[in-house]
């Protein structure tokens, strides 16, 4: 057994009660942490829906935030928009108060904060502990959702940060943070090519001759669903028989989008084109299955489905936008159009369905470049090293 004394605990912060790209990273670097060298401990909101995880079954955890009701949400939302400084500093003192006390409980050596909320509260805490402090950032913020409160957050907390994406280390451009991009990688062991299981088709409702169009992600404006309707609208007079499977939920914060989505699909007289398959579990078969995957959002950090996309060999269309040009190569793994186009999306999804024979070329090229680039094992090597870094070790 390795010596306890020796062994760094490190204190993963992460304020999410549901489970989004973020946390889905989070446990993938956590189950990978060489545990001869580093103890994980989980700092999260009581009742948070992802802990059940088995990749998380021995993993040290502790409740160290109360989940915010969405009465709450709401009001600070106004709050946050008339007085963000002072709304930030009134929801980030309590719990880092608390966290700072459970960080010295639970003995953390550094502290490495992954949701946004977290780097406030997690940064404070870990100054008020006197540990090392590692930001985990996946977020792209406009200047309206808090970037210079976040700028202003880095000079105060002077945090090591770890960016998803060259766009989101350009959110730290002109301040002296250190700043290493690891991009997110994923399990491919389990995002293998091969066929669906018999029978996700009929439980979907799709017919062997359907095209199969997927999307994976949160059901929130920024992902850009709204534009992608509008795609598969000007398309199925070329393709009657094409499908939309939509997997993700929505917010608990913004329950009324997906109705929004729903009434936006009849006014377009997509009922019967488009599929709603609510959160799912096999997102791997899902993918497997569909003829392209499309993600066609706003303003994309980085898109963790996309790469799980290539990882099974699919071929990719995709907004130019944040970190998603990181990812896909224009022309050879997949197609990029302009953020907020649903005409050039529409092109795009017809060009794939258009020629098998070159979308399949780009499926492939897209599975390689996966293998290569964005494998979740080299996420883990790159962050202990930077704790070894950090730590002297
Ligand atoms: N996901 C899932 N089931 C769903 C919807 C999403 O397992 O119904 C997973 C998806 O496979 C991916 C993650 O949630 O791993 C979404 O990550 P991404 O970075 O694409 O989106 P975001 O975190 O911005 O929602």
């Amino acid at each position: 057994m390795p010596d306890d004394q020796k062994r760094k605990r490190i204190g993963y912060v992460d304020h999410a009660v549901d489970i989004g790209g973020g946390e889905n990273s989070l446990i993938e670097l956590i189950s990978r942490l060489d545990q001869s060298r580093f103890i994980p401990v989980l700092l999260h909101t009581a009742g948070a829906k992802w802990l059940d995880r088995p990749e998380l079954s021995d993993i040290e955890k502790v409740a160290a935030f109360q989940p915010m009701s969405l009465l709450e949400k709401k009001r600070d939302e106004v709050a946050a928009r008339r007085w963000p400084l002072i709304w930030n500093a009134l929801t980030t003192i309590q719990p880092a108060w608390l966290l700072h006390r459970a960080l010295r409980r639970a003995k953390i050596d550094l502290v490495h904060t992954n949701s946004l909320k977290a780097h406030f509260i997690g940064g404070l805490a870990a100054r008020l502990a006197h540990r090392p402090l590692v930001w985990h950032v996946r977020d792209l913020l406009g200047e309206d959702e808090g970037l210079s409160l976040l700028r202003r957050a880095t000079r105060m907390f002077t945090p090591r940060v770890i960016a998803i994406s060259e766009a989101v280390a350009g959110q730290f451009a002109g301040l002296s943070a250190k700043v290493t991009v690891i991009p997110n990688g994923i399990p491919l062991d389990k995002f293998t090519p091969g066929p669906a299981p018999r029978g996700l088709r009929a439980e979907l409702g799709l017919a062997e001759a359907d095209k199969v169009i997927a999307v994976v992600g949160r059901l929130t404006p920024w992902k850009g669903h709204m534009n992608l309707l509008e795609a598969v609208s000007d398309i199925t007079s070329s393709w009657p028989t094409v499908k939309l499977v939509v997997v993700g939920e929505v917010a608990f914060w913004e329950p009324e989008y997906e109705q929004q989505l729903k009434r936006r699909a009849t006014e377009l007289g997509l009922a019967e084109q488009v599929i709603w398959a609510g959160f799912r579990t096999d997102v791997p078969d899902i993918l497997r299955l569909c003829d392209v995957f499309v993600l066609p959002s706003v303003n994309e950090p980085f898109g963790r489905a996309i790469i799980e996309a290539m990882a099974v060999g699919r071929p990719v269309v995709a907004t130019a936008s944040g970190g998603v040009p990181e990812i896909v190569v224009d022309g050879e793994t997949g197609l990029l159009v302009p953020p907020e186009d649903p005409h050039a999306l529409a092109q795009a999804i017809d060009a794939m369905l258009s020629d098998p024979h070159k979308s399949k070329e780009m499926g492939r090229q897209g599975l390689v470049r996966a293998r290569e680039k964005f494998g979740a094992d080299r996420v883990a090597r790159q962050v202990q090293e930077l704790y070894e870094a950090m730590l002297g070790a």
